[in-house]
């Protein structure tokens, strides 16, 4: 073999050599790429599936705290619960707004007292009285007064006088006959009433003392034509409609009307009016509400 041969063999292999160390090296770097690749591909599965884990659970919280509300906005008080038992037909809302009135409850019982003696909208009923003591501040006697001395809350009395000129304007006789009631007027009232007839009789006639809205001076016993025969005179009037009809824009109600004794725990009172304001007149009487029912749907 010549030198030269043997030189180009040399340097034939050398190459080959070279060769397959290049290509080793290229495979292995881009082995190295490719595993990173997969790397991060799996990383962002996994960030993904972590992302859809949480998604998920938030969502089932969500559910479980709409599902608990939805339960408890459903449940009813126990009160409710036994008012709808002891009442067949009433529903989850009418056993609510009972519950509120107080009628689960026997009449005089657990009593709150009015605080908020200036409010010209307080409610006074069986379950809510007036202190022994309270007199109203400004009591003035209604002008045209038939009887007794009317005497009402000064704001009271300048709207019934209002409503008394209007009705006077179409021609119609209104009058007082009965308004402001001190606590021991209505106590003898009372008193005597279940001594001459027992407390059953009593309770059905007249409120305990405390417990009239009497006392409040807001309240007013109506006379009609100048019908002085009976207190319930005023429903046989030809005129009753347009005082039912017209006094809401001055501040009164009909206190006691005959569809709502269940909510007011008193016989209808065609006579008995009450100042409220015109605003929450307007409404009661826009609503067909009793105070009762408005305080209960509060
Ligand atoms: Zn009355």
């Amino acid at each position: 073999m010549s030198k030269k041969l043997k030189h180009r063999i040399i340097f034939a292999i050398g190459c080959i050599l070279l060769f397959v160390l290049c290509v080793g090296a290229v495979n292995a770097v881009l082995s190295l790429f490719v595993k990173d690749d997969k790397v991060a591909e799996t990383n962002q599965k996994t960030k993904q599936v972590k992302k859809e884990i949480k998604e998920v659970k938030s969502e089932t919280k969500k559910i479980k705290s709409q599902s608990k509300n939805k339960k408890n906005s459903s449940k009813l008080s126990k009160r409710a619960e036994a008012y709808k038992k002891a009442h067949k037909d009433v529903s989850d809302a009418e056993a609510i707004e009972a519950v509120k009135m107080n009628l689960d409850y026997e009449p005089y019982t657990h009593v709150t007292t009015v605080s908020d003696l200036d409010n010209m909208q307080m409610l006074v009923n069986k379950y809510h009285n007036l202190p022994e003591d309270y007199e109203p501040s400004d009591l003035v006697t209604v002008t045209n007064s038939g009887e007794n001395n009317a005497q009402m809350h000064k704001e009271a009395a300048n709207a019934f006088e209002a409503l008394v000129q209007a009705a006077q304007d179409q021609g119609i006789e209104l009058s007082a006959c009965s308004a402001y009631r001190s606590y021991s007027y209505q106590k003898n009232l009372y008193e005597t009433g279940v001594q001459n007839n027992g407390q059953e009789y009593a309770d059905k006639y007249w409120t305990r003392p405390g417990f009239s809205e009497h006392q409040t001076g807001l309240s007013v016993d109506i006379r009609l034509d100048g019908d002085t025969s009976d207190l319930d005179a005023p429903r046989n009037s030809a005129n009753y409609p347009w005082l039912l009809k017209h006094m809401h824009k001055y501040g009164f109600i009909v206190r006691y009307p005959d569809d709502k004794e269940q909510y007011t725990l008193i016989a209808p009172e065609s006579w008995h009016l009450r100042y409220v304001g015109e605003e929450l007149a307007t409404y009661l009487y826009e609503n067909n509400l009793c105070l009762e029912e408005y305080y209960a749907l509060q």
